[in-house]
């Protein structure tokens, strides 16, 4: 079971939900491992405060790294972090280049998504909004961030989610760029649905560790993902940390306009 040490430690402000991969682990000093029990199974997450603000750190594959995207327990992840308090989910994911002008490295902040996946991917209790899958205010807080230290970002990437864990195949990869996708990855569409029915605030920026199947000779591999991935790490922490700083409470954004209605009739 979960423990509340946070709340022994006094007053501390918003609280912040952050999704991303092993990568993420020196994050934050201070970190402490908490198990959370969903009705959809348990969950690893890691709590910390920074800035003033309690942060929620969840591995979406699990502390060991060693979840696939398709067994991933998406509805477990999601509802453990809303059961923790948290309204807004900033996350960071790994994905292939489609479009060509998204080099390897680079960080491309999600506007729209097309979602190939057949996992279950809801809680199948309503239907919500999808037409802004992700928060414009936690989208602003990216951006925010990216200009202040200095990294370009693609602010208007459009990302297509499918199953995995294999990569896609040439002739997918020239159906998808012919769709106009820029990004292909396996987890971010089914987190942002999960999120909307839960009425929490999400966003993430992604970083190009390859580029997709046939758009280069180059395959696809765990190592190139890797080699990228520590290339790049302290820049997206950097991101990350910046984004939490700039981080506030929601204004005007309608996230949680479904769910609000659905606890409303549930009275
Ligand atoms: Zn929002």
């Amino acid at each position: 079971m979960r423990k509340t040490r946070l709340k022994k430690e006094g007053m501390v402000g918003m609280k912040l939900g952050i999704i991303g991969g092993t990568g993420f682990y020196g994050l934050l000093d201070d970190m402490s491992e908490e198990s959370v029990n969903t009705e959809y199974g348990e969950v690893t997450v890691f709590q910390a405060v920074h800035e003033g603000k309690e942060i929620i750190f969840l591995p979406r594959h699990g502390k060991n790294h060693d979840t696939l995207a398709p067994f991933v327990n998406y509805r477990a992840n999601m509802l453990a972090i809303k059961e923790l308090g948290i309204e807004r989910i900033l996350a960071f994911s790994a994905v292939g280049a489609i479009h060509p002008d998204i080099q390897v490295g680079s960080l491309s902040l999600l506007e729209q998504f097309v979602d190939l996946t057949t996992r279950v991917k809801t809680y199948g209790r309503y239907s919500v909004d999808m037409t802004e899958p992700f928060c414009p205010e936690l989208r602003h807080t990216f951006m925010e961030a990216a200009n202040e230290i200095d990294e370009p970002l693609k602010t208007n990437a459009t990302l297509i989610c499918v199953d995995g864990p294999r990569y896609e195949t040439k002739a997918e990869i020239q159906l998808y760029a012919a769709w106009g996708m820029d990004v292909v990855g396996m987890t971010n569409a089914t987190e942002a649905a999960l999120a909307r029915e839960l009425g929490m605030c999400y966003a993430v920026v992604t970083l190009a560790t390859n580029m997709a199947p046939g758009i280069t000779e180059k395959k696809p591999s765990l190592k190139a993902h890797k080699a990228v991935s520590e290339s790049k790490k302290h820049r997206v922490r950097e991101l990350m940390l910046t984004a939490i700083e700039h981080a506030r409470e929601k204004e005007s954004c309608t996230c949680h306009a479904a769910y609000e209605s659905a606890l409303l009739a549930q009275t």
